[in-house]
């Protein structure tokens, strides 16, 4: 009998007795997924299983993939082993894997956030014997704002540019985060403009029956409304031709990574919006403590200052050499600014990394 339920292959994360991957990034035969950002959903399998509201989503990213979908909580036995998706409150359909086998549970996690969002169902911690979890925002300098005032902010900045004439150019990424900010943006303030390559993932949240006020595209705004626009676009698309349309406009930038002031200063951007669809810091460690696990093993992001602070708190903790995070510049988080990748921050590395801390100088040391 194996002694773990899952191990770090080559292709990805494997269960030995059930002979299935959990978000593999090389292809192959059985692929559990779970959630549709790209680093963590490829091309290539032969049969992809995902959580029910996340089919909309994995086939606008995917296209047509043979894909099968269990509800959250319903449970298949493959090859011994009973697997159950349950929500981990990062994007719609975005799922924690269970794994129960021979007395054993263990539950990767893939992303998650615990704060609720209105855009996908709320984090379900599960117990389990090993937990398996990110770290993007694995350090204690990250502490998100409830989502309202976060909204709250941006609707000020909207109808203050909107009072002056002037469009605001509010980048982010395009699967997840877009989504959320409509969630909460004041309608009343102005037309709202979706980037192309928002709008297929729009329509698919709709179609999940999650409430998205009206967008339009960029070429069906009247000119005289443009300057009072609500301009959503991917990173990529800040100061384009087709941004440029727009004229004068502020632009901002939507991202658990605006909390360094380094990357704000870097990106350029006339405001930088802290939102962030992973856990914060003290999300990570309420997630995990909740699960009752004795064993973590970390996939990503912050890994040795996790693996460290876990093992401070009396845990087995250990690493996964993942690829998550890495392909799409993106997605590695959640939406690192056009040059202004994540650098790795330097942990407070000389001395154990406190449970609690107040919010550090934000920036990121240079040197
Ligand atoms: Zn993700
Ligand atoms: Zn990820």
């Amino acid at each position: 009998m194996h002694e773990d339920l899952i191990v770090h292959r080559p292709q990805g994360l494997y269960c030995p007795p059930g002979d299935f991957y959990i978000d593999p990034w090389r292809p192959v035969e059985r692929a559990v997924i779970t959630h549709a950002h790209a680093d963590h959903a490829r091309w290539g399998h032969q049969h992809y299983l995902a959580a029910a509201p996340a089919a909309g989503v994995m086939r606008a990213r995917l296209g047509a993939i043979a894909l099968q979908t269990l509800a959250y909580g319903e449970t298949i036995n493959h090859h011994g082993v009973t697997l159950s998706l349950h929500p981990a409150g990062h994007v719609l359909g975005s799922a924690q894997v269970r794994l129960a086998h021979q007395g054993r549970v263990w539950v990767a996690s893939g992303d998650y956030k615990v704060a609720p969002d209105r855009t996908c169902a709320a984090f379900e911690p599960v117990r389990c014997d090993v937990f398996i979890t990110e770290s993007t925002f694995g350090l204690p300098i990250y502490r998100w704002a409830p989502d309202a005032q976060v909204f709250a902010d941006i609707n000020g900045w909207w109808a203050a540019n909107a009072a002056l004439g002037r469009a605001s150019v509010l980048a982010c990424y395009s699967f997840g985060k877009a989504q959320r900010i409509l969630s909460g943006l004041d309608a009343s303030i102005g037309p709202i403009v979706a980037h192309g390559a928002m709008q297929p993932l729009n329509a698919a949240y709709s179609a999940a029956g999650v409430v998205l006020p009206p967008t339009v595209a960029a070429a069906e705004v009247p000119a005289n409304e443009a300057r009072r626009a609500l301009v959503l676009c991917p990173p990529a698309a800040l100061g384009s031709a087709w941004a440029r349309r727009f004229g004068e406009a502020s632009d901002a930038f939507a991202s658990g990574w605006m909390r360094l002031r380094g990357a704000r200063r870097r990106g350029g951007y006339d405001r930088g919006f802290v939102l962030s669809d992973h856990a914060d810091w003290p999300g990570l460690l309420q997630a995990i403590a909740a699960t009752g696990a004795q064993r973590v093993i970390v996939t990503h992001g912050q890994v040795p200052v996790m693996v460290r602070h876990l093992t401070e708190l009396g845990l087995q903790a250990s690493a996964f050499d993942t690829e998550y995070g890495k392909e799409d510049g993106n997605e590695a988080g959640d939406g690192s600014a056009p040059g202004a990748a994540p650098e790795p921050v330097p942990a407070p590395a000389t001395k154990p990394a406190p449970t609690v801390t107040p919010p550090a100088a934000p920036d990121t040391p240079t040197a």
